[in-house]
């Protein structure tokens, strides 16, 4: 594995790769890796001839009160991690690097980036969408992995890609978990004893969510009260949002009809820990012919 810490090592590395006929498949990441971001690789690992990480703590994706200083860094573990694994290119650069002056561009999304995450989080998607343009634009992959487990970030990565017509395909894979249904996350490690066990509340709480739905309820309001049932169980979790939107625009549909995703923030002490689950609506029973022709 090649770690490569300069935009401009980046570009003469990923001429190389062009040079030799190699597809490369990027996974951007923020460091601080766990089995989570593995998968990913692994799952890049299937569709590349050369294997690219990026690892940046993107400041810009960060809010003035959040955790952007504290935000656990391990560039020498993480390098260990991809080492083990087929990865060809670590790419680490420095903010200075990546952000020599303030950027004056600034990506919106005509309002997605405002639900869900983004109604706490004012200007984090764009920051998102800043910084992944720039990746895409410096490594140019033939694909980019990116994880469920942050729904609203991909499907807005989607829209950056496909508005911008970005020659990168997008994969997008499933959220890996803790035995206890935690969704794996970098935040994670700040949890308390008691706060991590009363974390794995959020997926159960998605399960019974998923469980409505897939029992037939077609009330959105009937969905979002089963998971703030079981949210409401756990005392340490402070909840931010429960919500049964659409995959299509992450509006509340009136009605369940096609896919859906069921999401989740909440607090466990100062720790924001967000999950998700995508469900589908069981296809409606064919009417079974009512005898007598009645
Ligand atoms: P992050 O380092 O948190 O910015 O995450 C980098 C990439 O890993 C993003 O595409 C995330 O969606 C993905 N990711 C984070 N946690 C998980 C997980 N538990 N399972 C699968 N992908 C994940």
């Amino acid at each position: 594995m090649e770690t490569v810490t300069t935009i401009a090592a980046a570009r003469a590395r990923r001429q190389q790769d062009r040079q030799a006929g190699r597809r490369v498949v990027l996974v951007p990441t923020m460091g601080a890796l766990h089995e989570g971001h593995l998968s990913l690789v692994r799952r890049a690992a299937e569709l590349a001839d050369s294997v690219w990480v990026s690892v940046f703590v993107n400041p810009t994706q960060f809010g003035p009160d959040e955790d952007l200083d504290r935000y656990p860094r391990d560039l020498a573990g993480d390098g260990a991690k991809l080492e083990a694994e087929a990865v060809d290119v670590l790419f680490a650069p420095t903010t200075q690097d990546m952000y020599p002056q303030q950027p004056v561009i600034g990506i919106g999304f005509s309002g997605l980036e405002d639900l869900l995450c983004g109604a706490s989080r004012p200007g984090h998607f764009a920051g998102v969408g800043l910084v992944v343009a720039k990746l895409l634009n410096i490594v140019q992959p033939e694909v980019a992995v990116f994880g469920q487990k942050d729904a609203q970030q991909a499907l807005l990565i989607r829209r950056l890609v496909a508005d911008l017509d970005v020659p990168v395909t997008v994969e997008v894979a499933p959220t890996v978990r803790e035995p206890d249904g935690l969704a794996m996350s970098s935040r994670n490690a700040y949890l308390s004893h008691d706060h991590r066990r009363a974390a794995s509340a959020i997926s159960r709480a998605l399960a019974r969510g998923r469980g409505a739905v897939e029992e037939g309820v077609r009330d959105p309001r009937q969905v979002r009260a089963a998971m703030l049932e079981v949210m409401g169980s756990e005392p340490l979790l402070e909840l931010e949002y429960a919500e049964c939107v659409s995959q299509q625009d992450l509006r509340t549909p009136a009605r369940i009809e096609g896919l859906l995703l069921l999401a989740i923030a909440a607090r466990a002490g100062t720790t924001r820990l967000i999950d998700n689950m995508a469900v589908s609506p069981p296809a409606a029973a064919p009417t079974a012919p009512r005898p007598n022709g009645g």
